[in-house]
């Protein structure tokens, strides 16, 4: 094939001339990504070679290899993982499809509306192999993919052209030459990345828990020694290459939690699961018994924006003895749980078997139930010993249990018993969140109902005519302002033997003398008016369903309310809207 050229997609340009403009400080991240897709390409090939062993074409000894040469200015980092073809290389290294890199353009563009370009930005983000611009003028990628014959060369300047060509490669792979940027190879500045020991350091700083040996080549001169040990002063010098791995291997996981730093965990999440925010929980936990396994599962700092949209995927990733199996399994941890991230590695999810038949497998669910009960205790003691901090947690995923609650009736799930002390529900009293237990242990002498009332805010709630003779009681009425919170208290029906009582709807039973003397009153008064409230109900007929006297009004003359055994109007408004 002739050498050809190409056109970026206009989204990665617009990375790219970042990369190449950077005004960021921060350039040694492109180390610790390009090692990283070494990895993620090591991770495929091993993985496919389970069942395909051919693949490995007789290699078996995987390897990131690095390269420096301070003569040419060049930094190689070579992988024998998986490599890519000529339609992949096209995709993958012309356009954007990574939700990381995505996020960060986002991320970016806001910040720049906003008019400031946070500094640290990029190095918060995974954004990629792009950020190989930062550093060099011309980035060229030679690749063949494990099986295949062909080889490929991508070059770039970072100019919004790439050029394609054929080339030989005789080890699968992938293997980028970096042609460092004049303030790269030392001089004037301190960064130089083609010294091996600043290079070294990075490695360790990034990359040391990557699962593959991270090498490079130290070459020492010395003068030869003699057979009794003693250097020969007046011979020349011999060079000796020592391959030296730079990194520990071991992954993040598998170390002891007492050794662990809280930054070294929160860098593991931002890196590998595409963060920029603080994580708000880590679980990590080995457990021995029935079924083992290693959990490292995080509640990000804030809520994604489409965590409750059909776009987001949710799931954990898995890994079998520190092998990669998958990315998001969505099977381990129930729906309601669909903002945790993180990874489960153990040694009884079995690598050799389909995917489809993994995610049905015992093991797994059996390590999702125990997971899922772990959470669900942390978030309880949380609730308990750190209102705060939960209430800042529910402010970002209340959402989730509530709909948890609700879907679980139609999964047959029961979610409710696991869920209902979790859930807090705006007070009309104060306006503050409260459990259902609190605010059963608050209620009036009495009292039977759990009172709730639907609106669009706490405001417009306090303002609905039927909130009057409660306040005159002093009785307390849950705000239920958020459309899925209705739903979830339809599936829980009662709490404690109390059921919940809309006060939007049907006719406010309240238990005391004087709301009864009321009410006899009122049927007598309905009795003798009966005339009247036909004729009413005539002239607005097919508008309501009934017009009656209600002694739930204090200073309003009329009020609607829904029907009793129908939906809510708060309801009938949240299906209006989804049918939109
Ligand atoms: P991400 O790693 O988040 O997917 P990158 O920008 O780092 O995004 O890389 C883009 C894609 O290019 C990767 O998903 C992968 O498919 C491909 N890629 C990059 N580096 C390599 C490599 N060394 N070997 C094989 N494929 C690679
Ligand atoms: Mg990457």
């Amino acid at each position: 094939m002739a050498k050809e050229t190409f056109e970026f997609q206009a989204e990665t340009k617009q990375l790219l001339d970042l990369m190449v403009h950077s005004i960021y400080t921060n350039h040694e991240i492109f180390l610790r990504e390009l090692i990283s897709n070494a990895s993620d390409a090591i991770d495929k090939l091993h993985y496919e070679s389970l069942t395909n062993n051919d693949l490995l074409e007789g290699d078996t000894a995987f390897e990131i290899h690095l390269t420096p040469d301070e003569d040419k200015h060049t930094l190689t980092i070579s992988d024998n993982g998986i490599g890519m073809n000529k339609d992949e290389l096209m995709q993958n290294l012309g356009t954007i499809a990574k939700s990381g890199t995505k996020a960060f353009l986002e991320k970016l563009k806001e910040a720049q509306e906003g008019g400031s370009v946070d500094k640290d930005l990029i190095g918060q983000f995974g954004v990629g192999f792009y950020s190989a611009f930062m550093i060099a003028d011309t980035v060229t990628v030679v690749t063949r993919k494990a099986g295949e014959r062909e080889a490929y060369k991508w070059e770039s300047a970072g100019d919004g052209q790439y050029t394609l060509e054929t080339c030989e490669k005789p080890k699968h792979g992938t293997t980028i030459i970096l042609t460092l940027g004049k303030e790269f190879y030392g001089g004037e500045t301190e960064e130089n990345y083609t010294d091996k020991y600043l290079l070294e350091s990075l490695v360790k700083k990034y990359s040391d828990y990557i699962r593959y040996p991270i090498t490079m080549d130290f070459t020492t001169k010395e003068k030869p020694k003699d057979a009794d040990g003693k250097v020969i002063e007046d011979a020349p010098e011999e060079e000796h290459t020592e391959t030296r791995t730079l990194n520990s291997m071991q992954p993040l996981w598998t170390r002891n939690k007492s050794d662990i730093k809280p930054e070294e965990y929160r860098e593991f999440f931002q890196h590998q699961f595409y963060e920029w925010d603080e994580p708000m929980e880590i679980f990590h936990s080995r457990v021995e018994g029935n079924v083992e396994y290693t959990s490292l599962l995080f509640i990000p700092g804030s809520a994604p924006f489409n965590l409750y949209y059909a776009d987001y995927e949710p799931g954990v990733q898995l890994y079998s003895r520190h092998v990669f199996i998958m990315d998001k399994c969505k099977d381990l941890l129930p729906d309601y749980l669909r903002f945790v991230k993180g990874l489960v590695d153990s040694p009884d999810l079995s690598l050799n078997i389909s995917r489809e038949l993994l995610q049905q497998s015992r093991e797994l669910k059996l390590i999702g139930r125990n997971l899922e009960k772990n959470i669900l205790k942390t978030l309880a003691r949380k609730l308990d010993k750190e209102r705060e901090a939960y209430e800042k947690f529910w402010a970002e995923y209340g959402k989730s249990l509530k709909i948890g609650v609700y879907s679980g009736m139609m999964t047959g799930e029961n979610n409710v018993d696991k869920l209902k002390d979790l859930l807090l529900f705006m007070s009309s009293k104060d306006g503050k969140l409260c459990t259902l237990k609190e605010y059963v242990g608050r209620m009036k002498d009495g009292q039977e109902k759990i009172y709730y009332a639907t609106g669009k805010d706490k405001a417009a709630i306090d303002a609905l005519p039927q909130m009057e003779m409660l306040r005159d009681r002093d009785i307390e009425v849950l705000c239920m302002t958020d459309p899925v919170d209705e739903f979830a208290v339809e599936a829980i029906r009662e709490y404690d033997g109390k059921k919940f009582h809309s006060i939007s709807r049907g006719d406010l039973d309240l238990e005391d003398e004087e709301f009864k003397e009321e009410k006899k009153k009122n049927e007598d008064l309905a009795k003798s008016n009966e005339g009247l409230l036909k004729d009413m109900k005539e002239l607005l007929d097919g508008k309501v369903v009934d017009v009656r006297l209600s002694n739930r009004l204090k200073s309003g003359a009329v009020c609607l309310v829904a029907d009793a055994a129908g939906p809510s109007l708060a309801m009938e408004q949240a299906f209006a809207a989804a049918d939109n």
